[in-house]
C-alpha cells in the first residue's frame, strides 16, 4: 500500500509518498521562509498563494523520485487543519480532486496528529501506548497516545505555545525568522545562568503550560541593556527546558503502561531540549524517542504515514470532509478547558 501525503498548513509545501510499512519512497519540500521574512512572521494571505504555485510541482517531483505514476498510489492523505485556513484549503481541495479523479480513498489527517504519529515513522518498534510531548509553533500538549484518532490531552499551553515563545524571543533579539532554530544557535555561545528569568506554572498542581510571562521578562531583559544577546538566548531556552521537563514529570505520574516518552513538533527539532528528555526518561526507566530533525519540523512524510495508519484502521473520509481551522485531537479535554485551550 502506497500513500501520497499533502501538507500546506502554514508556511512548508510538502509531498510525500511513503508505504504502509514505513518506507519513504519521496518526500519533497517547498518553504516560504524567504517570502514571510520581511514580515517577520507568516502572512496567511502569501502563505495560501504559494501553496497553490508549489504545491502541483511538488507532487510531480515526488512521484518521480519514487517512479511511479498517480495510478500507482493507493491512497491520498491531506493536512485537513487545523492551521491558516487558505493554505489548508489548498492542500486538502488538491487531494480531494486527485482522490476523485484517481478513484481512490481520502483521508483527511489533522497535522497534528501527523506531528503525534511521526515517531512511530522513524521507529518503527515504537508501540501504542506512548506519553507524548508535543511541542510546535502553535501548540505545546502532553498527550497519551493509544492510538490513530485516540488521545487523551493531560496538558496544554494557557497562553503562548513553545515554538511561539522562541520565536518572538528570536525577534525580541533581532535574530530573525524563523527563530527557533536562531535562537538555539545564539543560546550554545551564552551562559544559561547570566538572566534571572521566571519558570510560570513550575511545581504547580496545575498540569499546564505558560509562557506568556516568560516573553515579558525576555523583553525587559533585553530592554535593560545589561545582558548579551547569546546570555538572553542561552537563559531563555533553559527557562523553556526546565518549565517543559517539570511539566512533562508531572505527567509521568500519571503515564502508567506507557511505552515511552516521545516528543515531536518543529521545537523537538532542539537539540537541548531533546537531551533534557532524554535524560528524564532515563530517570523514569523508560525508552525515549524523538523523529530525526527533518521529521520534527513540518513536513508531508508525517502526513503520509499518519494516512496510513488511519487508512489501516479503517479511517476513511468521505470527499465532503471539511478544512478546519481548528481541530483538537482530544475534543473533550479543549471542551472542558473552554474554547481558546
Ligand atoms: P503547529 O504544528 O502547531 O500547527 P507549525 O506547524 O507552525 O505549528 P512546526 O513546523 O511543527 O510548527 O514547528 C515550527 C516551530 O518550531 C517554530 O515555532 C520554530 O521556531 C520551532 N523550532 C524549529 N526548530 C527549532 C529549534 N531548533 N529550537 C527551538 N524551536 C524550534
Ligand atoms: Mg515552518
Ligand atoms: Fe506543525
Amino acid at each position: 500500500t502506497i500513500i501520497l501525503g499533502l501538507e500546506s498548513s502554514c508556511d512548508e509545501t510538502a509531498a510525500a509518498l511513503v508505504t504502509a510499512d514505513g518506507r519513504i519512497l519521496a518526500h519533497r519540500l517547498a518553504t516560504q521562509e524567504e517570502a514571510h521574512r520581511p514580515y517577520g512572521g507568516v502572512v496567511p494571505e502569501i502563505a495560501a498563494r504559494a501553496h497553490v504555485e508549489a504545491l502541483a510541482p511538488l507532487i510531480e517531483a515526488a512521484l518521480t523520485d519514487a517512479d511511479m505514476t498517480l495510478d500507482q498510489v493507493d491512497v491520498i492523505a491531506a493536512t485537513a487543519g487545523p492551521g491558516l485556513i487558505g493554505g489548508v484549503m489548498v492542500g486538502l481541495v488538491t487531494a480531494k480532486a486527485l482522490a476523485h479523479a484517481a478513484g481512490k480513498p481520502l483521508i483527511a489527517v489533522n497535522h497534528l496528529e501527523g506531528h503525534a504519529l511521526s515517531p512511530r515513522l522513524s521507529d518503527r518498534t515504537l508501540q501504542f501506548p506512548y506519553l507524548l510531548l508535543l511541542v510546535s509553533g502553535g501548540h505545546c500538549q502532553i498527550l497519551l497516545v493509544r492510538g490513530p484518532g485516540d488521545y487523551a490531552r493531560l496538558a496544554t499551553t494557557i497562553d503562548d505555545a513553545a515554538g511561539e515563545a522562541f520565536d518572538k524571543t528570536a525577534k525580541l533579539l533581532g535574530l530573525g525568522y524563523p527563530g527557533g532554530p536562531q535562537v538555539e544557535k545564539a543560546a550554545a555561545q551564552g551562559n544559561p545562568k547570566a538572566v534571572p528569568l521566571p519558570r510560570p506554572l513550575l511545581g504547580t498542581a496545575e498540569p499546564h503550560f505558560s509562557f506568556a510571562g516568560l516573553k515579558s521578562a525576555v523583553m525587559r531583559a533585553v530592554q535593560s541593556g545589561q545582558y548579551s544577546k547569546p546570555d538572553i538566548a542561552a537563559s531563555f531556552q533553559q527557562a523553556v527546558i526546565d518549565c517543559l521537563i517539570d511539566r512533562t514529570r508531572r505527567a509521568l505520574t500519571q503515564a502508567d503502561g506507557m511505552t515511552a516518552l516521545v516528543v515531536a513538533g518543529g521545537v523537538a527539532a532542539n537539540q537541548a531540549i531533546r537531551a533534557a528528555l532524554e535524560q528524564l526518561a532515563a530517570d523514569h526507566g523508560l525508552p525515549f524517542v524523538a523523529p530525526p530533525l527533518w521529521l520534527c519540523t513540518d513536513n508531508a512524510a508525517m502526513i503520509a504515514w499518519a494516512g496510513a495508519e488511519r487508512f489501516a484502521a479503517g479511517l476513511i473520509d468521505d470527499l465532503t470532509v471539511p478544512a478546519r481551522p481548528r481541530w483538537p485531537l482530544d475534543p473533550a479535554a479543549e471542551k472542558a478547558r473552554g474554547a481558546g485551550v
